[in-house]
């Protein structure tokens, strides 16, 4: 079966081999060991600030996005989110759970964010934004979102878990204060962590905020993160494929590399389906993913026949745009050859008048 969901997506056969064995008692140097080099990695392919810190929590993104809200901001925050879709959507039913005060900036699906859009709300504390909204395939201007928040002294807090790696992100030159991303999208690992990146000034608001949870709390992570260390047991086997991911970028010429590679395979698909009876959905596509309306056949339809005539998986959209709009990842390891083998397939269907 061919992946090109957006997530969990194909691992390296060097990561997969990990996977087939025991996980390793962990509360020892070595594994120590492991968890610093991850998170100096981390912090380096992200240029993340000097004094900054990361953590791996066992949990999926979603995790780590409850996380940034609960141990982050407080009551007293005046909180930016934008919400262009299912994922800005979660930002706001998670601030709306945990009683954040928050304006709520809608985008229309699949368009950028608009600087008028923030005017007027300069005089709030935090932001909240979903890099690329993996839902419609739009990646922000986030130029534009980080000079707002560097000109109103703004804490910028971005969900990056499908952007990292394969869009460009640069914690020190965008003044982001927290970087979420997750196991099982560019970074091509199975599901199960995900972590935060944490620049000084999010980590003197996590040391200032009151404890309010147990599990997700970025304190204790922080605490046993000086040892190499988690509170609890932590996905041990994805925390090392992770660190076999991470070292085989750094070989194989860095995240520059890696994030060229990436946006090679998307500029192949989208230049190789255009003749195709497809409608771009997205105005600023991220290179992860490709959002498109079929203008023929059903969305949905076209997925369930790629994955059982043809043994390939695309992701179809949820709700209302579940018969409209499909979306085909590009991360993972996806070689030349795989990408070809979708672009023929889908004119293999337009033959056979299904597309
Ligand atoms: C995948 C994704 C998430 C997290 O999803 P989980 O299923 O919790 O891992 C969050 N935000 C974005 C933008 C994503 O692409």
């Amino acid at each position: 079966m061919l992946n090109f969901t957006v997530g969990p997506v194909m691992s390296g056969q060097e990561v997969l081999e990990i996977g087939g064995q025991s996980a390793p008692y962990f509360r020892t140097p070595e594994f120590s060991a492991i968890m610093f080099e991850n998170e100096k990695y981390i912090l380096r392919m992200m240029n993340a600030p000097e004094n900054s810190r990361c953590v791996f929590l066992t949990a999926s993104g979603t995790g780590s996005m409850e996380s940034c809200v609960m141990n982050i901001l407080n009551d007293k925050d005046k909180v930016i989110v934008i919400n262009g879709g299912s994922f800005g959507q979660r930002f706001v039913e998670l601030c709306t759970l945990h009683k954040r005060n928050f304006t709520e900036v809608k985008c229309e699906f699949a368009r950028q964010l608009r600087a008028e859009q923030l005017e007027g709300l300069e005089d709030h504390t935090a932001l909240l934004i979903n890099m690329h909204e993996t839902s419609s395939g739009l990646l922000y201007d986030m130029k534009m979102v980080s000079d707002f928040c560097r000109k109103n002294d703004i804490l910028l807090i971005v969900d990056a878990i499908s952007s990292f790696i394969a869009d460009e992100l640069d914690m020190s030159e965008m003044g982001i204060g927290a970087v979420i991303t997750g196991s099982q999208k560019a970074l091509a690992v199975q599901p199960g962590i995900s972590l935060v990146a944490l620049a000084p000034e999010a980590l003197r608001r996590v040391e200032e905020n009151p404890e309010v949870c147990m599990y997700l709390s970025m304190k204790s992570a922080l605490l046993d993160g000086v040892r190499g260390q988690t509170p609890f047991t932590p996905a041990v086997t994805i925390l090392l494929q992770i660190n076999r991911r991470l070292k085989g970028i750094e070989e194989n010429g860095g995240i520059q590399e890696e994030r060229k590679r990436i946006a090679a395979i998307a500029e192949e698909f989208r230049e190789g389906i255009k003749g195709l009876q497809f409608e771009t959905v997205s105005e600023n596509p991220s290179n992860a993913v490709t959002a498109l309306h079929p203008r023929k056949n059903n969305a949905k339809e076209i997925f369930r026949i790629l994955k059982d005539e043809y043994d390939i998986w695309i992701c179809p959209n949820g709700g209302e745009m579940a018969d409209k709009v499909l979306r085909v990842g590009h991360i993972g390891n996806i070689t030349p050859e795989d990408n070809k083998k979708l672009i023929d397939s889908l004119y293999d269907m337009k033959k056979r008048g299904l597309l």
